[in-house]
């Protein structure tokens, strides 16, 4: 039996974090919001938090709070801004990697500098060939001498035009069957961020496009070994990336019950707040019920990675639950603004924009549920 009560630090985390989001990240909201942009702030508001250290282990300059701090640290932001928090989770989903598959030189090359900020990590696996199906991915790569020649596109990735460290799947041009993860930089020859998406929600967070023209990438730079690229990126995202959308969720869960039970209390109809209405109570407790079950499969999930074992199928029920629940709740939320719920300027608008966006990132809800019915049979 796994158990995840939570310790002392990591109470008091949660409440630097939350305090860290209310006074830091959410004064940059609006403007987020209104130019789509906003990103190297906000990027700066984490690194001198120390966001950036908190999976990274002591060893390397980090503080080793393992998968049950960053989701405490993601639920806090995402509460406040899902758009920072995505990309948080993003940067998260780099680390995991290098940590896990990286040699001993790429750790000491890339973790201390992934501490302070002063370089970022992201994943870049997603094609328009569709995201759904790695295998079918058309970027390739050719050794020649001692290196690799890549050419390709990718797109949706998070952190495209911040990250100056990119960890790309490609597939060997003269066997389609064979993948190998690289790690490319900023500067690199013909490697570039291209285009900026702009998403219907999670406005600020930066989404985009990267492309490789004959980019020469040295052996040194392969992560987890020659062809086992599917490997070093679909664990990564299994644990990592799914672990952090759970994190975005749940944060946004929270803020979509907090504004819901304020509006509930302040909004007076037949003399009195509609929150003693009993269709607006079961909608909070429907709120709420989603809330602490997703909470209990995500916790859950972090503890047993940090215990050492591994939960890719608990990750992927938790991030189909939580995503699923964070539309259910964004939807509610509207409903009990009434006419206010249509108007820009409340923030709950906002929450049901970002909640469609929680949905494909690090795997649709179709493919979560394709992963625990194998589980359910396994
Ligand atoms: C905001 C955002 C950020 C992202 N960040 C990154 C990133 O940083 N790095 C990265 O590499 N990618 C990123 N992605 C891409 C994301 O991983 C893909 O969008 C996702 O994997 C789905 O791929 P797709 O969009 O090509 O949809 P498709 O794979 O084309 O899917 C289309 C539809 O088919 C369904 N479907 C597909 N296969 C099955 C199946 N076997 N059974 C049932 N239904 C199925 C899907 O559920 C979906 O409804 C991001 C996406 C978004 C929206």
């Amino acid at each position: 039996m796994i158990d995840f009560t939570f310790t002392e630090e990591q109470e008091l985390f949660r409440k630097a974090a939350r305090e860290f989001a209310e006074t830091k990240i959410a004064p940059h909201v609006p403007m987020m919001e209104e130019t789509n942009g906003g990103w190297d702030e906000v990027v700066k508001e984490l690194a001198e938090a120390e966001m950036f250290a908190v999976t990274i282990p002591e060893e390397y300059g980090g503080l080793g709070m393992g998968y049950m701090g960053r989701l405490i640290a993601l639920e806090e932001i995402a509460r406040v801004s899902v758009a920072t928090a995505m990309m948080y989770q993003v940067f998260g989903l780099g680390i995991e990697p290098i940590m896990k598959f990286g040699t001993e030189e790429q750790k000491k090359k890339y973790l201390p500098k992934f501490v302070t900020g002063e370089r970022l990590p992201t994943v870049a696996v997603t094609e328009p060939s569709g995201g759904s199906d790695p295998k079918g991915a058309r970027t390739t790569y050719k050794k020649v001498n001692d290196s690799y020649v890549l050419n390709g596109r990718k797109c949706f990735i998070t952190n495209s035009h911040i990250a100056d460290v990119q960890i790309v799947l490609a597939k060997d041009e003269d066997n389609p069957e064979a993948f190998t993860a690289f790690i490319l930089e900023i500067g690199m020859d013909g490697f570039k961020p291209t285009h900026i998406e702009h998403k219907v929600g999670m406005r600020g967070c930066n989404t985009g496009e990267i492309e490789m023209k004959n980019v020469e990438v040295p052996a040194e730079n392969v992560l987890g070994g020659e062809g086992k690229g599917l490997k070093v990126s679909m664990s990564a995202i299994g644990d990592a990336g799914r672990g952090g959308m759970v994190g975005c969720a749940l944060g946004l869960q929270q803020a979509c019950l907090d504004e819901s039970i304020k509006f509930s209390n302040e909004r007076i109809l037949y003399g009195k707040p509609i929150g003693k209405l009993q269709a607006i109570q079961f909608k909070i407790a429907d709120m709420k019920i989603d809330l602490e079950a997703g909470r209990l499969l995500g916790y859950r999930a972090a503890a047993i990675q940090d215990q050492g074992g591994r939960s890719s199928n608990e990750f992927a029920a938790a991030k189909y639950y939580t995503t699923e629940a964070a539309q259910r709740a964004a939807k509610m939320a509207v409903d009990i603004h009434g006419g206010y719920g249509c108007m820009e300027e409340i923030p709950v608008t906002r929450f049901l924009r970002d909640s469609y966006v929680l949905g494909p990132s690090a795997g649709t809800s179709d493919i979560m549920k394709v992963i625990v019915a194998r589980w359910a049979v396994s």
